[in-house]
């Protein structure tokens, strides 16, 4: 199918179209990365004006409940609900374990959602690459909620947040000394705390943990990004469907004070920033170790190095020169 085609039917909200273009997007391969160049061109022209959300939570806290509960509250609101996943642990696996679409029925045949599971890809920074032109894709497609699910290890999560407008974290309750397990950077990252499973016997505890970290979260010190009393601590059950609506209504709330302060598009600017910078390392790294000549020459570089006939920073230099690049 022609780029022009293609590109008029996902504008047409065609899924089948969509679903094909993000396998285009993922593929290594040089002709399709092309195709999916121009195709990403040929959609700069109309721009779509999603609401990011990125959700990020360990194994086991919910996420699947929760998208699956949270995205069917949202398409019956009329809205239409992408979910997509960035999983570092797909590449080892072999296998999804995101955006699984046996874990969302109700979503997955919902008309108003879409519902992408992760790439196995080697590289997580390919995956969140990728997966930030599958928005840009969905968002084209007329999907105006655009959900980015992540597990919580690492370096999965700021790639999300990147990519997103606002970073929730899904926590379960605990016995009190789960607040050590989280990492400070990723509180820091959090515009909305939920803490699943509050219901049955879960939820005195779930209340417990909910206000460890409102506590928590008031030490932090005070972004310029936020309005008063954010970011949150709250308590929903996806199981239940308990919660929902008042953790959508505090996103919009927040989105809606960052649209009006400037804040909104102030992060949609240093986010394009970021990941121009992010391709231009990428693509500098890749011709080291893709093109045959460099790789030579590294190896070359290596040896003379390994042999003492000439200084580590030296040859570093040659080789930026031959890349180009003034050290
Ligand atoms: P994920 O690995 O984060 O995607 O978690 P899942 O959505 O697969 O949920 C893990 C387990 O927790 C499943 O057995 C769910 O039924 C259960 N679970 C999810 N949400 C809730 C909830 O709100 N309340 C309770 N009690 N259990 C839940």
């Amino acid at each position: 199918m022609e780029t022009d085609e293609l590109a008029a039917r996902i504008r047409a909200g065609e899924r089948r179209a969509l679903a094909r273009a993000i396998t285009l997007i993922e593929s290594g391969r040089a002709d399709h990365r092309a195709q999916a160049q121009a195709l990403l061109d040929a959609l700069a022209a109309t721009p779509g004006s999603a609401l990011r959300i990125g959700l990020s939570g360990t194994p086991g806290v919910g996420k699947s409940t929760f998208v699956e509960s949270f995205g069917t509250m949202l398409t019956g609101q009329g809205h239409k609900v992408a979910v997509l996943a960035v999983d570092p642990s797909s590449a080892r696996s072999g296998g999804s374990i995101l955006g699984d679409k046996t874990r969302m029925e109700r979503l997955s045949r919902d008309p108003a959602a879409f519902i992408r599971p992760s790439p196995s890809q080697s590289a997580l920074g390919g995956v969140a690459r990728r997966t930030r032109e599958a928005v840009t894709l969905c968002e084209a497609a007329g999907f105006d909620i655009v959900l980015i699910e992540t597990v919580g290890v690492g370096q999965s999560e700021t790639m999300v947040a990147e990519m997103t407008d606002l970073f929730i974290l899904l926590m379960a309750p605990g016995g009190g000394d789960e607040l050590q397990g989280v990492k400070r950077g990723i509180m820091e990252m959090a515009d909305l705390i939920l803490v699943n499973k509050a219901d049955g016997d879960l939820k005195p505890a779930a209340e417990r943990t909910r206000a460890d970290y409102a506590g928590a979260l008031k030490l932090l010190r005070r972004r310029p990004q936020d309005p008063d009393g954010f970011p949150k601590a709250i308590c929903v059950s996806a199981l239940q469907e308990a919660g929902l609506a008042e953790a959508w209504r505090e996103m919009q709330a927040l989105a809606a004070w960052r649209r009006e302060t400037g804040h909104f598009d102030a992060r949609r600017a240093e986010q394009a920033r970021y990941w121009f910078a992010e391709e231009v390392r990428r693509g500098l790294l890749a011709r080291l170790d893709h093109d045959a000549a460099m790789r030579t020459r590294m190896a070359r570089m290596g040896d003379a190095v390994a042999a003492g006939e000439i200084p580590v920073a030296r040859a570093a230099a040659e080789m930026l020169a031959l890349l180009g690049t003034a050290p």
